[in-house]
């Protein structure tokens, strides 16, 4: 069969980042006879420019008809001033939306070679792969009712935090599945001791946990999480939370590696996974060749892992990229004195050449 993947560059360094990424697809596609076809499409400022919404049906379309989707980056400052649902970012909440994408993904895999650049110790950091599975489209971000109203004496300004047993089912169960493709340990994220939400979140994953015997479940509170993940973060594999959580522990998690250059994520739910990069589009860094491709490469990687069940050439790929870091290379992001400064094509180019050999 042939894996069709959508590649939506986007702004800024989108385009860069992901032509390096598309590059190392092809050579593994070519090195194990995997066949994929790349059809372009257009998301967020480009959009906007060309067909005046960040959206078009045409990419919609196009993503709907493919495997799994690559994506860069959307925004920058020529659209800042635009309404809200005519911003860049409009773009990618709707096909986040339009894919039916439940649920995000974001691993932290320290790469020895940039121990040094993590804010912990080695000793704390070293070996550290963890995944970060975020509930993406319910709870307090989407609860109604919301709203700030006036009441005797000032305002008041409220949201509401909602899950259902299908949103914390299908969640906890992706979860059990992934961890029982890592070291089948799984942690669920919540404040069972303060809200009723969480509650019935750890009742339902309990509950899904009977359909996963050989995964080993344990509960913790989002407190405790945020304080153990800097404490000794090697004592997790896999944490399952909602979406507020998530969206603050995932970054925390992220940081324990590194550079923002080199995060990346999936976002899964429906037939179709996206792939893109955590960072924006760095306007500031735009088509200077030197931004760090290694995350939307990274990102590329998840989608043989993920979409494609090709787990041992997403582990290729994440080899040559510490490969390289241990020959020394870097982009100017994570360049430090004594390494050897490479632009975002070079770098793409060493992957490449490392796969190769
Ligand atoms: P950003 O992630 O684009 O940049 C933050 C800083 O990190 C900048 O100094 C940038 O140069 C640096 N950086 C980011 N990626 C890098 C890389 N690959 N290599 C080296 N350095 C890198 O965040 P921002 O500046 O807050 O946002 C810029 C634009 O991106 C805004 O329009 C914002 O809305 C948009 N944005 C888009 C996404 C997305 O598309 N998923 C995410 C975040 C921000």
């Amino acid at each position: 069969m042939t894996f069709k993947i959508a590649v939506l560059s986007g702004d800024g360094i989108g385009p860069e980042v992901v032509s390096e990424a598309v590059k190392v697809l092809k050579i593994v596609a070519h090195k194990y006879g995997i066949s994929m076809s790349f059809q372009e499409g257009i998301i967020g400022g480009q959009a906007l420019d060309i067909m005046g919404e960040p959206l078009p049906q045409q990419t919609l379309s196009l993503c709907k008809d493919s495997h799994a989707v690559l994506l860069g980056a959307v925004g920058g400052p020529k659209w800042d001033r635009l309404e809200f649902h005519k911003r860049p970012e409009r773009g990618l909440l709707g096909i986040r939306e339009q894919l039916g994408l439940y649920a995000n993904l974001r691993p932290a895999k320290l790469f020895s070679p940039l121990a040094d650049a993590s804010p912990l110790k080695r000793e704390i950091i070293e070996g550290l792969d963890i995944l970060v599975v975020r509930e993406l489209t319910g709870g307090i971000y989407y609860g109604k009712p919301k709203g700030i109203e006036p009441i005797p004496g000032g305002e008041k300004g409220f949201n509401t935090l909602v899950y259902t047993t299908t949103e914390i089912e299908r969640i906890a169960r992706l979860a059990f599945q992934l961890a029982n493709r890592r070291r089948r340990k799984l942690t669920s994220v919540d404040k069972a001791n303060i809200l009723e939400t969480s509650v019935l979140w750890r009742k339902v994953v309990t509950r899904v946990a009977e359909e996963f015997p050989e995964v080993s479940l344990n509960h913790i509170l989002v407190d405790n999480c945020a304080m153990q993940l800097i404490r000794d973060p090697k004592q997790f594999d896999v944490l399952v939370m909602g979406n507020l959580f998530g969206d603050i522990l995932s970054d925390e998690a992220a940081m324990l590696t590194g550079s923002i250059g080199l995060l990346p994520s999936a976002s899964l739910g429906s037939e179709i996974g996206l792939y893109e990069p955590v960072h924006g589009s760095a306007p500031d860094i735009a088509g200077k060749d030197i931004a760090n491709p290694l995350a939307t490469i990274l990102s590329a990687a998840m989608m043989l892992r993920y979409s494609f069940n090709k787990p041992e050439v997403a582990d290729e790929i994440e080899g040559a990229i510490n490969q390289i870091l241990a020959e020394g290379y870097r982009t100017q992001d994570i360049y430090h004195k004594g390494t050897k400064l490479v632009g975002t094509r070079k770098m793409g180019d060493l992957v490449v050449q490392n796969i190769f050999l």
